[in-house]
């Protein structure tokens, strides 16, 4: 058990507990702006934190309030590990905690394309909700475990307690980690009710600002290395996840995306929304190369992830699962 003195780095935001006398700290302040995630990339970016930082024993002290939870996440995206932190007076050695928690079981996978879930809080009207016992992965329930680890996007909700949120969202992390991290939206208690179409306003995107964390980190090494060749790297398991995706035909991406086809080999766009007339007369072509494009809608030729990407809005990530997860698909442009 590390007590704080044991650390050599303290990373501290405004209202975060004093660090400890002698311990070299780093303030984040977070930039001016109403955006939560520019500014706390802002905060990031003045703050001077490198990656060398995160190789000495360094700690966060969390300050009260959820916004200790929205720093938690960047940093972790930034070091790409978890940080321990310091919160409620006690030490909490994430970083000794396995990352990956595919070794919790769940009840395989939904039969159906899961859009939206929630973990804590109260029932959320129209999505599923699901809680984890506290104590660890062993008190998640392998219902909760599926809807946590296949939900394309989950809100969690965190309890009031910053220590138990901070627990929280390392389970919540750990469960939904793949081939990459997959961070949850964080509920910032006002979204709206009953889940609309396509929101984007379901809390605080932290897998967004973890991403940005993780880019900002690699601006800086591609900084570092001046004028030095950069060795070509292999292609990542997300990557490949990718291409695997736009190699599922692109036909059948269309009907999963509730696109029907005429007798001429046209097809009606999936966005019928776009048209003003509902796309009755259909404008999507189909090509030799896997791809398709809608007169109206696309301006070049698309595969099938930039497709369900365009048509569900959502993140390459979220639409190559789609294409390769499912078997079934929830209408979710109806609701
Ligand atoms: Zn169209």
């Amino acid at each position: 058990m590390h007590k704080l003195t044991d650390y050599l780095l303290a990373i501290r935001t405004p209202n975060s507990p004093s660090a400890p006398a002698g311990v070299k700290t780093v303030e984040l302040v977070p930039a001016d702006g109403d955006d939560v995630i520019s500014s706390t990339i802002g905060g990031l970016r003045a703050g001077g934190l490198t990656a060398a930082d995160f190789r000495s024993r360094a700690i966060f002290l969390v300050p009260d309030g959820p916004g200790g939870l929205v720093t938690y996440a960047a940093l972790c995206g930034f070091s790409g590990r978890r940080v321990d932190a310091y919160a409620d007076g006690a030490v909490l050695e994430f970083s000794r905690l396995d990352r990956d928690g595919a070794a919790c079981p769940d009840a395989g996978r939904p039969s159906e394309f899961l859009m939206w879930a929630q973990v804590g809080g109260p029932v959320a009207e129209g999505i599923p909700t699901v809680h984890l016992g506290s104590g660890g992965q062993e008190l998640v329930s392998p219902q909760a475990a599926t809807v946590i680890r296949y939900a394309a996007r989950l809100r969690m909700v965190p309890p009031e307690s910053v220590r138990d949120a901070l627990a929280m969202f390392v389970l919540v992390a750990a469960l939904r980690r793949r081939a990459d991290d997959r961070f949850p939206f964080l509920s910032t208690g006002t979204e709206p009710v009953p889940l609309t179409k396509n929101a984007l306003d379901q809390g605080i995107d932290l897998e967004k600002l973890r991403q940005e964390a993780a880019r900002h980190r690699q601006e800086l090494r591609i900084a570092s290395r001046g004028a030095e060749v950069v060795a070509r790297v292999p292609v990542s398991p997300h990557n490949r996840r990718i291409a695997e995706a736009n190699g599922v035909d692109i036909r059948t991406v269309l009907r999963r995306l509730g696109s029907t086809t005429d007798e001429e080999g046209m097809w009606h766009c999936p966005r019928p929304r776009s048209h003003s007339n509902g796309d009755e007369r259909p404008s999507m072509k189909v090509y030799g190369d896997n791809r398709t494009r809608c007169q109206r809608c696309d301006a070049e030729k698309i595969g099938p992830v930039r497709l369900a990407v365009d048509v569900l809005r959502v993140t390459p990530d979220e639409a190559a699962s789609f294409i390769l997860d499912s078997d079934r698909v929830v209408d979710l442009r109806a609701a």
